[in-house]
């Protein structure tokens, strides 16, 4: 018989064959394999009377803390289907999310169980509040549930909501499979994480790229993953320096977190072997800078929380291309598609399609979503891109951040490509604001460094002098950057 793909074996099996090495960190708390396995098994038998079974959807509302694995993998162990939430929900979005999935138990930090305990009150689910010290005592004086559920490869493991391409946010469903094989792929062909490994976790663990490339891949590696609850580029450093970490992941706006860091060589990141970027496009300048300053090497890949959410990668037993997001991973593939969902040729733009062990079974209780961006048996992802002749990949941009001025397409990330090269910018979102003349016009939002001198005009024209004119931001503005909770840019909540 085949073992048992559930994705919690990851945990269970390191636990027996290295039982005393170092799994989760922060801070100066160390668990051990067995330690979290054990601590998991308690947590297993409270959700137990809590009355979960088997196929129960159960919500996770936690940051980055070790309670985050040991809740999650106690879920996953007892054959559960895992709804990891952002903490930062109000209210009506967790119950609309917890009446979706029909959640009747919920596990929720204390910090963030007013909101979650509102959202109870009109969904009915049972909510287990997490208060540091009164859930260690519980935990010490519950018998472990060490069991694991054998699930299917196809059964559903965790369902992340996401608004995927269009509209209101949706539960995508990704089975033990999808997450078994993406992260063995990240282990074996682009991220190796061992014993002795220690990965820098200050992505968010509820979303996927913190799940799968962050916990799960170092869970399955032996490797440790050292936590940071809120990324800060000064603390990320210090953590470097003080757990000697050797695999770096964040997303773009965390790298430039660290290049914002004032005389940055007071640390020492010379343990550091790789480090990856996901999530949102990686500026070539920022890629650039971080290189020349850490002196380590940094790769841009890209996926979809309805992917696993790895899809395509720089390899590193390839040559990686700056501003690109690679080749499609193991078992993955990636067509182009043009509207009329054909095939679009090299060097023209079309929309990334994909087909492959990552992809989700589907949205959860969402049959036409579905059917729609699974046409033709191919994961429609809404990101456009062109291929070169190596068979690499370029995000062009979302379809829907496209801007149409006066009938001609921009694509913002060329704009913010080309603001990124000024000295003084140290972020930069461009968009479209409605215009009664041209349709669209094009407008840059841009924080600078510290210490900067140039004017909104001066930026504007040094963009004009570099860009073909039909492209060049008629509106820039200075401020801050709204960000999400993985430190992406929401570009839908600007307004100039
Ligand atoms: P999420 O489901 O939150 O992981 O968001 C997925 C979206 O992030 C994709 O559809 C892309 O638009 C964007 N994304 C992820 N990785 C990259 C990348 N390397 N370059 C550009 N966009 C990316």
């Amino acid at each position: 018989m085949d073992a048992n793909p559930n994705i919690v074996t990851f945990l269970t099996e390191r636990a027996v064959t290295e039982p005393e090495l170092p799994a989760i960190k922060l801070g100066e708390t160390v668990l051990s394999y067995r330690a979290l396995d054990d601590v998991s098994a308690r947590f297993a038998t409270i959700l137990t009377e809590h009355g979960v079974r088997p196929g129960d959807r159960v919500a996770l509302i936690m940051p980055n803390l070790p309670y985050f694995p040991i809740t999650y993998y106690a879920m996953l162990r007892l054959g559960a289907i895992v709804v990891p939430m952002n903490p930062l929900l109000k209210a009506g979005e967790i119950a609309f999310a917890w009446t979706d999935a029909e959640v009747r138990v919920a596990v929720v930090f204390t910090l963030f169980a007013d909101e979650a305990t509102k959202a109870a009150t009109s969904t009915g689910t049972d909510v287990i509040v997490v208060t540091p010290g009164e859930l260690d005592a519980l935990l010490a004086r519950t018998q472990p549930s060490p069991e694991v559920a054998v699930r299917d490869a196809e059964d559903t493991a965790v369902i992340l909501y996401t608004s995927g391409t269009t509209g209101q946010p949706k539960g995508a469903e990704l089975t033990h499979h999808n997450l078994g094989s993406n992260v063995r792929t990240t282990l074996e062909t682009l991220l190796p994480m061992a014993p002795g490994d220690v990965v820098f976790g200050g992505l968010p663990l509820f979303h996927s790229f913190g799940q799968t490339v962050g916990l799960n891949s170092a869970i399955a590696g032996g490797a440790c993953l050292t936590l940071l609850p809120r990324f800060d580029g000064e603390q990320a450093l210090q953590i470097v320096q003080d757990d000697k970490v050797t695999v770096f992941l964040g997303v773009p706006t965390m790298y430039m977190g660290l290049l914002a860091v004032k005389d940055p060589a007071r640390f020492d990141t010379s343990t550091l072997r790789i480090a990856a970027s996901g999530g949102a496009s990686l500026p070539v300048e920022v890629l650039r800078g971080v290189e020349q300053t850490f002196g380590f090497k940094l790769i841009e890949g890209y996926g979809l929380s309805e992917t696993s959410p790895v899809a395509s990668f720089n390899h590193p037993d390839r040559d990686s291309k700056p501003g690109s997001i690679g080749t499609p991973i193991r078992g993955v593939e990636f067509g182009l598609r043009d509207e009329n969902d054909r095939e679009v040729g090299e060097g023209e733009i079309g929309e990334i399609v994909i087909r492959g062990e990552n992809v989700m079974k589907g949205y959860w209780n969402r049959p036409d979503a579905t059917a729609e961006v699974m046409r033709g048996g191919w994961f429609h992802t809404g990101d456009l891109a062109t291929r070169d002749a190596d068979g690499y990949y370029f995000i062009v941009d979302r379809k829907k951040d496209m801007i149409i001025r006066n009938g001609f397409n921009v694509y913002p990330r060329e704009v913010e490509e080309v603001l990124y090269t000024h000295p003084e910018v140290a972020e930069a979102a461009v968009v479209g604001v409605p215009d009664p003349q041209h349709g669209e016009e094009i407008a840059a939002l841009v924080t600078l460094r510290d210490g900067a001198t140039v004017t909104e005009d001066a930026l504007r024209d040094w963009v004009k002098d570099r860009i073909a004119a039909y492209k060049y931001p008629r509106i820039v503005k200075f401020g801050a950057l709204p960000k999400g909770p993985t430190g992406k840019i929401l570009k839908r909540e600007i307004r100039l």
